[in-house]
Formats: structure tokens, C-alpha cells, sequence
């Protein structure tokens, strides 16, 4: 069998069209939708991301200011501004771009974030509403795999899925929204014993580890749908996934890395600031 290949562009290309009329309607309004996104570093693959957002934003009719506060910040610093970006009645939207200063936490700045304009989930309050099945905004990662599991059209009610990976970010949200859709959810991590063995009883499998080809063939269920989240950069300057690619002979279905989680990532980012421009 080799996999049919999941793209995430075509999902991703729907959501940025709605999100464009959206956010369309509520500038005519005299209500531009903003998304503020907050870096404290100058690692390459993040710059290279927040250009990424920003250009996309800039394509949907959204403004995105993009704070440096450069690599030198303090988490004083890093706070105060998610916590002024959280009250200017200007911005729908807070973002903040890891890696963080060395010493700094996700979780404990976040929670700078008001929920309202958390649009990437970090806020614990949101991973906690939604892991309590309240309204909140899920990582955009996590909320991308179940979209294009949806778009697919694969069934996730009664089926086994296993996630492999329990950042805070991706993993557990992922687990929560599978939950919610009637899944048997088993997560797994780098203590989990013998790996192959419990991710070969997976009808889904999403891949979310951050280690290229850590997942193989032997992996993988004959026919199992793989979400492979992981974007591991590759020595020619190229993006490689968690799941290697052998794993698609005996896939039913895989996402490529790049153009599967990623893109749908990024739409979704901007769909919660128009939802969050919205009240
Ligand atoms: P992370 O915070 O480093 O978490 C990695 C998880 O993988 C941890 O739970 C870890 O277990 C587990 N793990 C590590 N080695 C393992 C092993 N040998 N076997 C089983 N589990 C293992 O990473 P993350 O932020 O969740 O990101 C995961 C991947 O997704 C990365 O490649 C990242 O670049 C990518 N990503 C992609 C997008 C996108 O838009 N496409 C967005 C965000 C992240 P422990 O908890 O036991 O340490």
C-alpha cells in the first residue's frame, strides 16, 4: 500500500479565504483585526516563522505587528508586553514566539496572555477550558491535526488514536480535541516502553516528537491515517518530519512535511484573530 498524501494547503487555502471575508467585513466596520506577536530571540527558524505570519496576515487583510524585543529581554520585559498587548483595545490578537530568553517559561508568561486574545492556546487557562470541554482557544497545531483529520474525511469515533509526544503546546491538545471527537486517545512520550508496540495499535497516528524519521514503518498499522506535526530542519536548509518516509508504504494516509500541519497552523492563527476580533 502507499499512503494517499494528506495535504493540509487546500484546507488551509479555504480557512484564509473565509478568514479574508471576515476580516473584510469588520474593517469596513472601522474594526482593522490585529494580531500582535511578541519574539524575544534571534533563532533563524523563528524569525523565519513570524515572517511566515506575518506575510500571511498581511495576504488576509490583517494587521500584524511583530514586537522584537531582541534576544536580550527579560521576562519583565517579555510579561509586561503580553500584558499590554493583552488591554490595548486595538489588538484581538497575542502570539508569543518561542524559544524564550534562557531561564523564561512558556507557561508562566503566557498566562500574561488574556484568554480572549490567546489564539495560539498558550495561556494554561486555555489548555485547562479545554481539557474541561469549555470554549477556549486551542493551539492552532493541535487544532490543525483534527482539521485535517475532518477535511479527510477520517473517522475518528471509537478509533484508536495515538498521539506520541505531551508538550503542553501540541500533544495534550491534540489528545484533548481527539477526545472530543469520540477517539480512545493514548498518549505516548519518551518514557513510554516499547514505542512500535503501542503506536502499531493506532487506527490514527499523529506524530508530534521533534525528531526526523523518529517514527518508522515498523511504527505504523498497516492502512493507519499519520499526522506527522514535526518540522525538523534538514542540513540542505529543507524541513523533514517525525515519520519516516518508508512509513508510507504501509500508511493509508500521511501528511507531508512541509504542506500538511503546517499551513493549516497558520491559517487557523489568523481564523481565531478574526473570531477574537469578533467577541
Ligand atoms: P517538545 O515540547 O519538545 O515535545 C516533544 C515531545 O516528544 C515530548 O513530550 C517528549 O517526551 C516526546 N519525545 C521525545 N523523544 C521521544 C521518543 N524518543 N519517543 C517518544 N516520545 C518522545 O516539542 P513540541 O513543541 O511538541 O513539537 C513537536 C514537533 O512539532 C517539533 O518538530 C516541532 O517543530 C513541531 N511543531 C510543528 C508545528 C507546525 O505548525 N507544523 C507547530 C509546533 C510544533 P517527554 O515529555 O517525555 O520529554
Amino acid at each position: 500500500m502507499t499512503a494517499a498524501v494528506l495535504s493540509g494547503r487546500e484546507l488551509a487555502a479555504a480557512i484564509r479565504a473565509e478568514t479574508t471575508e471576515l476580516a473584510a467585513k469588520l474593517a469596513a466596520q472601522g474594526r482593522p483585526v490585529r494580531l500582535a506577536v511578541v519574539s524575544a530571540t534571534d533563532d533563524g527558524a523563528s524569525a523565519w516563522y513570524v515572517r511566515s505570519i506575518a506575510g500571511a496576515a498581511a495576504k488576509c487583510g490583517l494587521v500584524c505587528d511583530v514586537v522584537d524585543l531582541g534576544p536580550q529581554a527579560t521576562t519583565t520585559e517579555v510579561h509586561d508586553t503580553l500584558r499590554r498587548l493583552s488591554d490595548d483595545p486595538q489588538v484581538h490578537g497575542v502570539i508569543l514566539q518561542t524559544p524564550l530568553p534562557a531561564g523564561a517559561a512558556l507557561e508562566d508568561l503566557a498566562s500574561a496572555i488574556a484568554p480572549e486574545k490567546d489564539v495560539d492556546g498558550a495561556n494554561p487557562l486555555s489548555l485547562g477550558r479545554l481539557a474541561a470541554g469549555l470554549p477556549a482557544f486551542a493551539p492552532a497545531t493541535a487544532e490543525a491535526v483534527v482539521r485535517l483529520l475532518e477535511h479527510h474525511e477520517v473517522e475518528l469515533s471509537g478509533r484508536h488514536a495515538v498521539v506520541v509526544g505531551r508538550s503542553t503546546v501540541v500533544g495534550k491538545p491534540a489528545a484533548h480535541l481527539l477526545l472530543d471527537r469520540d477517539a480512545t486517545v493514548t498518549v505516548c512520550h519518551s518514557r513510554t516502553a516499547d514505542l512500535a508496540s503501542v503506536t502499531r495499535t493506532a487506527d490514527v497516528l499523529v506524530a508530534a516528537v521533534g525528531r526526523a524519521g523518529l517514527l518508522t514503518a515498523d511504527h505504523v498499522r498497516e492502512g493507519a491515517v499519520v499526522i506527522d506535526v514535526g518540522t525538523n530542519p534538514t542540513p540542505d536548509g529543507g524541513l523533514a518530519g517525525d515519520v519516516d518516509p518508508a512509513a508510507a508504504e504501509r500508511a493509508g494516509g500521511l501528511t507531508p512535511v512541509p504542506g500538511g500541519v503546517g499551513p493549516v497552523t497558520t491559517a487557523l492563527l489568523l481564523r481565531h484573530t478574526v473570531q477574537a476580533a469578533e467577541g
